[in-house]
């Protein structure tokens, strides 16, 4: 390559910062991919990627909230995860309950995901041709989620509501979406209106770029109002083409539904002939074979998956009730298509993910790892006299810095940011990796063992300390 050079070792040994005396510096060796790039600053590897970035990718990040926005500094670069833990490329090891934001349900990497992507890979990375995963993922999902009789796959969350809400649309002939303040079903332009996830966390809920004539389509009701619901059901029921929600929002902390929220959703759609949609992206496969509706009992019209479903590729999902799915083309007048859409190395890795949950008896172990981490949690706010939210469903988990009860997003809007800061940070610096921000849910995997959960809970008692001290 070049001339005279410099050699870092860090993380496991294997060299992966080498510096020129051109200036250039080799800042990753990923088997056959190499990356050079001219450096500015000293520093850590995760602050001179992070500069490059910066020069070539808008905020340096593909997704706003990993940027650390709302919680200042700088974010790490990831160079390997396995089960609970990621490896940062200055070899900093982190126990992780991020969990790539909801898809690692067995922990990173897990071994019969991984068979799968090599074993479907060898064969072909993408047809464009009907193949046999695909029969195979939608009978699972049919078999698993009650209320789906057909389903479509797409390759993101994102995706899913968005084909979800056309084919509602479509399906009612009528043009008004109802959702929710603070939740969040990706970025589509009718659904980023009041938004929670990286929307919130920018305090920007509106996102520039999208008409007004849109937006005007979307009608934006607080979590857990039903006299609102009803009002608005009462003057404009019969434009209504559907309510999307997540059945347990989890895109600005975790809020929890009150009890017949949602059967009340079931009932005013039905009565005024609009379509019920659960976006279960992030619920779906988390929490039980059938998602909230399961749990809680409601049948939805139509659901949205993602997340789990991937086995951390890019798969999403909707489906739901036959006579509506069979509005798509090209069968009925809705147009919906994806060119790697039932990919088959994606949907390899996803089917392992959900069968190896289930051999594993995955929702019973999870909760078992929730009440673990719920009674430290709980034992310590009451050691501190803190009276600060705690919510809990299954593995997913959020403590909000306030002490009032969280019903909707301006109760959550309540919590202290600058000590959520402060803790998030305390936490990262001792190797505990928390969402940077405290509109995110928590994530325990399949791999967290009860060693990680206590070492959790030694440094959390700490940040705690160093946050409110
Ligand atoms: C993550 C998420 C989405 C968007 O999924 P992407 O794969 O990020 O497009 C939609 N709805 C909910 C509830 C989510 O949590």
């Amino acid at each position: 390559m070049r001339g005279k050079f410099s050699q870092q070792e860090r993380g496991g040994g294997r060299s992966i910062a080498t510096s020129f005396d051109d200036g250039k510096e080799l800042l990753f060796d990923g088997g056959p991919i190499l990356i050079i790039h001219e450096v500015m600053s000293n520093g850590p590897l995760s602050t001179k990627l992070f500069e490059s970035a910066l020069k070539y990718i808008p905020g340096g990040v593909n997704s706003p909230v990993r940027a650390f926005r709302n919680v200042g500094g700088q974010p790490f670069f990831a160079r390997r995860a396995k089960g609970a833990r990621v490896w940062d490329v200055d070899g900093r090891d982190l126990i992780d309950y991020v969990g790539t934001w909801g898809p690692a349900i067995l922990g990173h990497a897990p071994v019969a995901v991984i068979e799968a992507i090599h074993s479907a890979a060898k064969e072909g990375v993408s047809f464009g041709i009907p193949n046999p995963y695909e029969v195979e993922m939608a009978r699972t999902i049919c078999e698993w989620v009650p209320s789906i009789q057909k389903v479509r796959m797409v390759n993101s969350g994102t995706e899913a509501t968005m084909s979800a809400i056309r084919l509602a649309r479509g399906f009612t002939r009528r043009d008004l979406i109802v959702k929710f303040e603070g939740c969040y079903h990706g970025h589509v332009d009718s659904l980023l209106v009041a938004a929670g996830s990286g929307a919130l966390t920018h305090g920007r809920p509106d996102s520039a770029g999208i008409p007004a004539a849109f937006a005007e389509k979307t009608v934006v009701v607080p979590l857990n109002d039903v006299p609102a619901l009803e009002a608005l059901f009462a003057q404009r029921g019969q434009e209504i083409a559907a309510i999307i929600v997540e059945p347990y929002p989890a895109n600005a902390g975790l809020i929890l539904p009150q009890p017949g929220f949602l059967q009340s959703l079931r009932d005013i759609t039905a009565k005024h002939g609009a379509l019920l949609i659960f976006d279960e992206v992030m619920t779906g496969f988390r929490l039980a074979k059938g998602g909230v509706q399961e749990l809680e009992g409601i049948t939805p019209d139509l659901t949205c998956l993602g997340k789990v479903i991937g086995g951390g590729l890019p798969v999403g999902a909707f489906g739901g009730r036959a006579d509506v799915m069979d509005f798509l083309a090209p069968n009925g007048p809705v147009y919906q298509a994806g060119t790697l859409s039932g990919n088959p190395v994606a949907l390899a890795a996803g089917l392992a993910q959900l069968r190896e949950l289930e051999r594993q008896s995955g929702y019973t172990h999870l909760e078992s790892l929730g009440q673990m981490m719920e009674e430290a949690v709980l034992e310590m706010l009451k050691k501190k006299g803190l009276g600060w939210r705690w919510y809990r469903r299954g593995s997913m988990f959020c403590l909000f810095f306030t002490e009032t009860e969280v019903k909707n997003l301006t109760d959550a809007k309540t919590a202290d940011l600058a000590a959520f800061a402060k803790y998030f940070h305390h936490c990262l610096d001792n190797g505990v990796y928390f969402a940077p921000s405290q509109f995110e849910t928590g994530f325990i995997s399949m791999a967290h063992s009860p060693d990680d959960l206590a070492r959790t809970a030694e440094v959390a008692a700490a940040a705690i300390n160093a946050a409110v001290g």
